[in-house]
Order: structure tokens, then sequence, then C-alpha cells
């Protein structure tokens, strides 16, 4: 295994029931990204509930709350410990190649050899900055969502924040929130009430069955793969925390980002759209929640439905926005995140740089995949569907093993 996150982990508590030998090979400490790579307030967007491991779960007073960032690293290094995961801390990957019978791994602190490896680095170790960064001004500072921790590291002045999904809306709140003017650049993006019907959204995913929702039953699984996160933040008060929520404390919502060409930075004209969009398909999916709700006879049980006002744009938003004026001191890009293989030196990378797979099954024999966006589910990337994923892969794996040693 490389990586002990959540999806390492649930792996190695798969393979250790099936009494296969593995060490999890970790570049710092268990659930480093949880440690080192977000910010300060950030608050896991899933309900307590539903940060389910195999043989573990939450058994606190609290379950539909949403832990903050030492909650979380507590939970996952109590898992580590409660399985006994054969975690290599301090031991960072460097080369991964084939080799005879399967795969030689050099770390910092040595070299392995074994017959099957199982990536578990991660979906978000490099942010992903669009190229147009190079032509921000000088006098302007810019920050990436990764290395943003609290507004105190910005200067005072204005923020152009670039992406609405959970990390953009988020941010954009905080920092406007702290008394730096926001204007928030919108492009596609996923909206969503947080709670619906009196239940929690993620309760909805969860029980109508849209979280297992299969890889091989979607019709474009390379465009569900690249769709942005829902617009959701977990907060103790539940707050719905979408654009009508952000213009309603004065952030300034323009579209997405199209170039910055001297000094000025231009918004293409699609925000009318990407919102008018993302209601219809909020709208879509609250009418399948009723819909179920309705076929299971919990209409007595839940509150009526609803609908959420739709999302104010004003009439003509600005197409520019001129960067040397001095209004905008800080550009932070929440544009998402990408994988980092820089040491993978197997050759199963797409010509976007990731791995090709089939439901975490790469094309090379004995070499798997966890822990991405609609891996082989549609909660795939989520703490909640580590399990169900690690126990599909850890079947495959054993059936491999047993055949290669045939
Ligand atoms: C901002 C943000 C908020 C999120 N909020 C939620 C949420 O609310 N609920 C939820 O369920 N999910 C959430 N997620 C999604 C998901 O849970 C995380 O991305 C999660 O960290 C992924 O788990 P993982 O185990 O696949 O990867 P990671 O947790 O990133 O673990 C990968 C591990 O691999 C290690 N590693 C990487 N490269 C190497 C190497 N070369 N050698 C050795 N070790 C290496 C890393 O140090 C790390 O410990 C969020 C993600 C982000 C980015």
């Amino acid at each position: 295994m490389i990586g002990a996150g959540h999806a390492g982990l649930a792996m190695s508590r798969c393979l250790t029931e099936r009494s296969i030998d593995h060490v999890v090979l970790e570049r710092g400490e268990v659930a480093n990204s949880w440690r080192t790579e977000r910010w300060d307030s950030l608050r896991l967007l899933t309900p307590n509930w539903q940060s389910r491991l195999p043989g573990f779960g939450y058994e606190g007073d609290d379950p539909d709350g949403y832990r903050t960032i030492p909650e979380v690293v507590d939970f996952l290094s109590r898992y580590a410990e409660m399985i006994a995961a054969p975690v290599q801390t301090r031991s960072r990957v460097s080369s991964l190649t084939p080799a005879d019978k399967g795969f030689a791994v050099v770390t910092q602190t040595g070299s392995w050899r074994c017959r099957a490896v199982v990536l578990a680095t991660g979906a978000c170790n490099i942010a992903r900055v669009p190229a147009i960064a190079a032509a921000v001004p000088p006098h302007v500072a810019t920050i990436s969502s990764m290395d943003y921790r609290n507004p105190r590291q910005l200067d005072e002045g204005g923020v152009l924040v670039v992406g609405a999904s959970a990390t953009g809306t988020q941010l954009a709140d905080e920092i406007h929130r702290s008394g730096r003017p926001v204007t928030l650049s919108v492009g596609e993006h996923v909206r969503a009430p947080r709670v619906y019907r009196g239940k929690d959204i993620q309760w909805w995913m969860d029980a109508t069955g849209l979280h297992d929702e299969r890889y091989d039953a979607v019709d474009d699984i390379d465009r569900v793969r690249r769709l942005p996160s829902l617009q959701l933040a977990g907060s103790p008060e539940r707050r719905t925390l979408d654009l009508n929520a952000l213009t309603g404390i004065g952030v300034r919502l323009v579209g997405r980002i199209a170039g910055i060409s001297e000094g000025k930075a231009q918004f293409s004209g699609s925000l009318h759209n990407n919102c008018a969009m993302a209601d219809l398909k909020m709208n879509r999916l609250l009418g399948t929640i009723d819909e179920w709700a309705t076929s299971k006879g919990l209409d007595g049980e839940v509150d009526p439905p609803h609908r959420l006002a739709p999302t104010e744009v004003e009439s003509a938003p600005p197409l520019g926005l001129d960067l040397q004026a001095g209004r905008i001191r800080t550009i932070l890009w929440a544009t998402g995140y990408r994988p980092d293989y820089s040491w993978l030196e197997v050759p199963i990378l797409d010509r976007k740089g990731q791995v090709r797979h089939d439901g975490g099954v790469t094309e090379h024999p004995g070499l798997y995949l966890m822990g991405m966006q609609f891996l082989r589910r549609r909660k795939s990337a989520l703490i909640d569907g580590a399990g169900d994923d690690a126990r599909d892969l850890s079947d495959h794996l054993a059936a491999y093993l047993k055949q290669a040693s045939i």
C-alpha cells in the first residue's frame, strides 16, 4: 500500500482480514493530508455518522455534526491503531517500477519488492492552478487553496476567489467575513441545500442509494469523474452555503475567469447560464428525493417538500476587472486539485496524467488504485466510500495473488 489516508487504511484492514502480508508506506504520518494540507477552519462536509470505515465508525453523541480537522486526524489515527495497520511512516516512495514477478519500490528509508501494489496516495496532492495564473500582475499576491490556512495570511484589501465549489465557497465566505471584500469567479458548479426536508442532504444521498451508484452504470463516467464537488460546508448551524448566501453577505459574483491580459482579468458571460443550470440540476435532485420519499411512505415522517430561491445574479455582471487598480490585492485559486504521480514509473497514465483503470484495477497486473472520484461508486472519494471499494478490490487482489502463485 502506498499512502496512509483513510483509503490506504481501509484497504490495509481488508488485506489483514484476508491474511495478505502487506506494508503501508506513508511519506508523513497517518492522515498526513489532513495534518498538512487543509485550512484551519475546515470541517468535514459529511456528517459524523457518515465516516464509516471497515470495522469502525462514529460512537459519539453528535452523529449529525461535522468533524474539525484535529478530530479527523484523531479518528484516522485511532483507526490505524485499532486495525494494527503496518504503517511505515516517514517513508516517501520516490519510485515504483515493474520488476520480476511484481514491483520494486524505493523509499527514502529503503527498498521493497512486492507482488502487488495499491496506490492510495490521494486525488488531491497538488493544487490545479490554471496557466493564466502566470499573467497575474506582480503586485497582486496569489495563493492556492492548498497553501491557504486562514485570512490572516492575506493582505488587507479585496480578494478574487476563483472557483465556486465546496472549497471556493467556503473560503469566499471566511475571507469576506474577515473584512476583505471578495469577488467570486463562478464556473460550472453543483448546488445543494445542507438540509432538505429536515434531513442532511448526505442522508438523502445515502438513503436513496445515489451514493452507491456504480461507475459502470453511468452514461459518461469520464465526465462524471470530472464534475465539481457539491457546494456544501459543515458548520455547527448546518448552514446552506450557496451563492445566495454569499451575495447575501456582500460577495460579488463574476463569471468563469477566461483570461488575464494587460493587467485585466476577463470573465466569461456564462454566469447566468451556469447558475440557472445549477438550480435546474439541484431541483432535479430534490425531485428524485421527493419521489423516493413518497415511494417509501416517508412523506408523513419528514418535512414537506420545498424549493430554494433561484440563484440571484445581477443583470449585467462585470466581464472584466482591472487588477492594476489596487482593489484586488490577492487572487486565491480554488480551482481544484490533482494527484502527483511524478514517482510512478509504470506506464499507466493517460495524457492528462490520470491513472487508467477499470474501477480501480489498472491495466498493469497487480497494480490497483483507491480513493479517486467515482472510482467504483459515486461515494468512492469520500471516507464513507473506501470500505466498499476496498472490499471489492481486495477480493480482486487476493484472486490475482492466488493465480499468480500457481
Ligand atoms: C479540502 C477537502 C475537503 C474534503 N472534505 C471531505 C469530507 O468532508 N468528507 C469526506 O468524506 N471526504 C472529504 N474530502 C475528500 C477525501 O476524503 C480526501 O481527499 C481524502 O484525503 C482522500 O483520502 P485518501 O486516503 O484517498 O487520500 P489522502 O488522505 O490524501 O491520503 C494519501 C496519503 O498518501 C500519502 N502519500 C502521497 N504520496 C506519497 C508517496 N509518494 N509516498 C508515500 N506516501 C505518499 C500522503 O501523505 C497521504 O497520507 C475532502 C478533500 C479535500 C481536498
